[in-house]
């Protein structure tokens, strides 16, 4: 019998968050994010789930790569582009498009040698102070690459800091815009600037190109819930009680006795702990299911359990169904709770877990 804890990928909500994203942005074309494994879902699901999209981005260039044998046939681009001059050998030979956000990558694409053009999307840095090239640096990197025989088409790009949090008091997303604007005036070439959160409340700045990621998987980078914009769990994490300890007032649960009972409650152990990608600061009070019932996690998290409170739950059982987040509990919820994104909880998605499409 393998462990109760499964991870189940719903390839249709992948495919409908998509429509979604669409939806918002309904001229623009779609660059559906999948780095870092699809934020844990699975390169080839991702792939899968997101055929109706017109681009494929993501980080790893060997990733890159594994969609071009998996038979992906669209644009695919590299987000940071290559990280040295032998990636753009791999990037030509796959027909990938890269992000060039410094002078050493334009160095890169100068001094190589290319069976064929590639195409790039010159970055700006229009104030998150990530990556990209200053407004007043710009045009002199434009120029550059136009004269680069290894380049074919620029496009443009930037990445916003704030788009989920208008009341921020950093940069606003406003000024990133009309830096953006300023710097590719007159320029020809596609543009692309939103991540989900921009996607899902900013469409009037979704240019050719939109970049969602997060929102894809479910989830939302803040303000509303997934649900109030329409977007559906992708992945589920669901496991079983292995055990239940029925403990007096004054009792203590788990490593470091965190939490003490003040009155006689039964307690579940859930098989899910930090080391299946479970948040290790997760504290009590984090949301969980069972049996279909939202009650909370006590004590601290371990590397294979959790602990649970049954009190409103005298149903439970060895064997009781457990929702660690998706369907049923929004994933964000349970990042909010532990002090985190939806984005760390997904991707952190241990090896160990044994994952099912449906
Ligand atoms: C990750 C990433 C995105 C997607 O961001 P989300 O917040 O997940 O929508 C878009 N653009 C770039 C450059 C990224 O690195």
């Amino acid at each position: 019998m393998p462990r109760p804890l499964l991870a189940t990928i719903d390839i249709a909500a992948l495919q409908h968050n998509l429509a979604v994203a669409k939806t918002c942005a309904p001229t623009a074309k779609v660059w559906a994010v999948l780095k870092a494994n699809a934020y844990g879902h699975g390169l080839e699901r991702g792939m899968r789930g997101f055929a109706a999209a017109d681009g494929l981005g993501l980080i790893e260039v060997e990733g890159a790569a594994r969609l071009r044998e998996l038979g992906w046939q669209k644009p695919i681009l590299l987000l940071e582009g290559v990280f040295e001059a032998a990636d753009l050998q791999v990037v030509a030979a796959h027909g990938i498009e890269i992000a060039v956000h410094c002078a050493e990558q334009i160095a890169m694409l100068e001094q190589t040698n290319l069976s064929s053009q590639i195409d790039v999307h010159l970055k700006l840095n229009s104030g998150m102070n990530r990556l990209g090239f200053k407004p007043a640096a710009f045009r002199a990197a434009y120029e550059r690459l136009r004269t680069i025989p290894a380049v074919r088409n620029i496009a443009f790009m930037t990445h916003f800091a704030n788009a989920e949090h208008a009341a921020n008091p950093g940069m606003p997303l406003s000024e990133q815009v009309a830096r953006f604007d300023a710097a590719t005036v007159n320029l020809v070439g596609s543009r692309s600037l939103s991540n989900s959160a921009a996607t899902l409340l900013h469409a009037e700045v979704a240019a050719d190109w939109i970049r969602p990621g997060i929102m894809l998987y479910g989830a939302t980078p803040g303000v509303k819930t997934a649900a109030q914009f329409g977007l559906r769990p992708a992945m589920t994490l669901t496991s079983e009680l292995i055990g239940i300890q029925e403990i007096a007032a004054g009792d203590s649960v788990g490593y470091g006795s965190r939490f003490i009972a003040d009155r006689p409650m039964r307690v579940g152990v859930v098989a899910c702990g930090y080391a299946d990608g479970y948040p290790r600061h997760a504290p009590t009070g984090t949301p969980v299911l069972v049996d279909g019932v939202k009650t909370r996690v006590v004590g601290n998290v371990s590397m294979d359990m959790i602990n649970v409170d049954l009190s409103t739950i005298p149903q439970a059982r060895v064997g009781s169904p457990v929702t660690l987040w998706g369907e049923g509990l929004p994933i964000d919820e349970v990042a909010q709770a532990a002090g985190t994104v939806g984005y760390e909880l997904m991707c952190a998605l241990a090896q160990r877990v044994r994952v099912v499409e449906r």
